[in-house]
């Protein structure tokens, strides 16, 4: 099973992605993830991609598809999600050829669909485990004791890209970029649209419906 999961920032990619993680055997490939972690380690990849993570602009195509494809190609015969790439249509174009590549074609292109309000809200309040990724809310889902992920323990941290001034620039980011690539894989007939504003547990079965039909 190989997926991308699309979605505006906040719209539960990383939830979603997870729980398909664990229902399908196929390894989650966040491209944010995947900077963030290259930022905490120093490396050179993480050197050049912080000051874009931090305005919240997007990382150039040509670092990003290098970082992802790099993965992709180690992947042998597991299965995928993207969650966060491609991003624009240079990725997309990009990851179509790497996939040729590696004989492992796009099975679905699930679109998350989630309104503004809601977005900026889940934003606002979310919390993030630092070390095992776990994704909290101060409302919506609030670790058991405060500031302390339920599974590991370790402390929650606010990301700086979830402050507010940086959420309205990753909102136009994704409208201006990554929602164009709707109509790229209506046309390679790939696409489906699940409503995201529901309850985590009713996204996935809609998700499972979808992804188990072919
Ligand atoms: P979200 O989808 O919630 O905005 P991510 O964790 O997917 O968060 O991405 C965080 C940041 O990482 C983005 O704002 C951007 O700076 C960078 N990034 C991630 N994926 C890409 C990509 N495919 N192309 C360019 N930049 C990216
Ligand atoms: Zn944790």
């Amino acid at each position: 099973m190989n997926l991308i999961i699309f979605g505006a920032p906040g719209a539960g990619k990383g939830t979603q992605s997870a729980k398909l993680v664990d229902q399908y055997g196929i390894k989650h490939i966040s491209s944010g993830d995947l900077f963030r972690n290259a930022i905490s380690n120093k490396t050179e990849l993480g050197l050049r991609a912080k000051g874009f993570l931090d305005r919240g602009d997007l990382v150039p195509d040509d670092i990003t598809i290098g970082m992802v494809k790099e993965v992709l190609q180690g992947l042998g015969s597991q299965g995928f999600i993207l969650d966060g790439f491609p991003r624009t249509v240079k990725q997309a174009e990009a990851l179509q050829i790497v996939l040729e590549s590696v004989s492992k074609p796009i099975d679905l292109a699930l679109f998350l669909i989630v309104d503004h309000k809601v977005l900026l809200s889940r934003l606002v309040g979310r919390r993030v485990c630092s070390k095992c990724g776990a994704v909290y809310h101060i409302d919506s889902k609030p670790p058991k004791v405060s500031g302390v992920c339920d599974l590991c323990g370790s402390p929650l941290v606010h990301r700086p890209d979830d402050q507010e001034s940086v959420i309205a620039n990753r909102l136009e980011k994704y409208q201006e970029f990554t929602a164009p690539l709707r109509s790229y894989y209506d046309n390679l007939n790939l696409s489906v649209e699940v409503r995201g504003d529901r309850e985590e547990k009713l996204v996935f079965e809609e998700i499972l419906r979808l992804s188990g039909k072919d």
